[in-house]
């Protein structure tokens, strides 16, 4: 539990997030205002769609909720029905029967189970990538796609055999403290893999080249930016990502961790919004930069993991004495017990979702307030410039502006499109009697 404390206290330490200026304050109250007074799901003062693109963003909203409530469903209900036949219990006794290495066996329980629960989240998958094709937000041919789901699967089994490989070890050698172990295990991999990650795994689905080679004038405004922020991001880590291979929708991200960190712009960003734009669209991801959201993106995931871990040992333990033999398994030591670990997982992390979307929104809405606090002198009007890619960037997914509040609450990474245009509005920190909260 020292642990738990600890997480919690770097978590909260002030320098973390900071008090909300009178500025912010204002503005945040402003917003809402503006989201309770007008119709839910319709147009907001700030931000808005035509009719057409209205229902549509409606349309794909409700399709949404329904693939993204079912597909946790679903995933509790598949892993329950595969135990329930037998399934799971008859792969496990064919792989020790058939291979003497525990190696061998572990990779191939692996890639049988993620055979079939890939085949039976399929429908849902394709599901939603038909919806995405048929508004228009993706233009990937079926063929790239199946590519894609290939190379993510072969990538799960490649280095989930190693994490299952772990897990085992852990359980049979520590059998009633071995989530600990796992979890601390899991810190030093969770670290390297986000490490790599921009290195191995994200050039094998998308194209990325130095954002200079095509845009040299924009890095040049770039970099004014970073300097207004006395930050250190050299235009060897600004990045283009060729993502009009596949979407229509516009995106920016920081990843990596170190050296290997990176500000990537998608092309996409590029052809729809305007330089101004972009500068603004760059100044909040170089908050989460700044603001140290990717250590602490770290720290939240390992406590959120902690807790997974926490609870779903105790869950297995139990679904094993009470269910264990009619699925077939006698013991947290049998490999058909990480279908039961991964059951305790399905079971415990929707229930957790609102702790983590809460937590990045808090984020999101901090790298907003640093991105227009980040170009204030270098474009005209900041809460201009980031009303107006909030617009852009709202109206090319067909964000909905005032969706439902719980909705919201619950699954929302970011805020909703229309209360960070109504924030952006509003926030003027530069007003008499008013400061940035960051940039002062
Ligand atoms: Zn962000």
């Amino acid at each position: 539990m020292r642990y738990l404390v600890l997480l919690l206290l770097l978590l909260h330490a002030p320098h973390a997030c900071g008090a909300a200026t009178k500025a912010e304050e204002l503005a945040l109250q402003a917003a809402q205002h503006e989201l309770d007074t007008s119709p839910r799901d319709g147009n907001i003062p700030s931000y808005h769609l035509s009719p057409e693109a209205l229902h549509k963003g409606q349309l794909l909203q409700q399709s949404w909720v329904r693939t993204h409530f079912l597909g946790e469903v679903w995933q509790i209900a598949q892993l329950l029905l595969l135990l329930q036949l037998g399934l799971i219990s008859r792969t496990q006794a064919a792989v020790t029967r058939r291979f003497k290495s525990r190696w061998v066996q572990g990779y191939a329980f692996l890639l049988l189970f993620l055979l079939a629960t890939t085949l039976l989240t399929l429908p849902l998958d394709v599901y939603a990538q038909w919806m995405q094709r048929s508004y228009g937000l993706s233009v990937q041919s079926w063929a790239s796609w199946a590519g894609d789901l290939l190379k993510g699967f072969t990538l799960t089994w490649a280095f989930g055999g190693l994490i299952v490989m772990l897990l085992f070890l852990c359980i049979l050698k520590l059998p009633r403290t071995w989530w600990f172990a796992f979890w601390l295990a899991a810190v030093p991999i969770t670290v390297a893999g986000i490490f790599v990650t921009p290195y191995v795994i994200d050039p094998l689905f998308n194209t990325f080249e130095p954002l200079a080679r095509s845009q040299p004038k924009l890095v040049q405004r770039l970099e004014q930016v970073a300097q207004r922020g006395h930050m250190n991001i050299p235009p060897e880590r600004m990045f283009l990502m060729r993502a009009s291979d596949k979407v229509t929708t516009l995106n920016a991200y920081v990843t990596g961790f170190g050296a290997s960190k990176r500000v990537v712009v998608w092309d996409t960003s590029l052809a729809r919004g305007t330089s101004d734009e972009v500068l603004f669209i760059f100044g909040h991801e170089s908050g989460h930069y700044v603001l140290h959201h990717i250590v602490r993106g770290i720290l939240i995931s390992m406590l959120g993991l902690f807790v997974l871990l926490c609870f779903s040992a105790r869950l297995l333990a139990w679904a094993v004495g009470r269910f264990g033999s009619s699925w077939g398994i006698r013991s947290q030591n049998d490999w058909g017990a990480l279908a039961v670990l991964l059951l305790a997982f399905s079971c415990i992390s929707p229930l957790v979702e609102p702790v983590s979307s809460s937590m990045t929104r808090i984020q999101e809405h901090a790298a907003d307030v640093y991105g227009q606090e980040a170009i204030h002198g270098i474009v005209a009007d900041p809460a201009t410039t980031a009303r107006d890619a909030f617009q852009v960037l709202g109206e090319t997914s067909f964000d909905v502006p005032n969706p439902s509040q719980v909705l919201e609450f619950w699954t929302y990474s970011h805020p909703s499109i229309g209360r960070r245009a109504a924030f952006a509005v509003h926030y003027q920190p530069w007003a008499e009697g008013m400061q940035p909260k960051y940039l002062k």
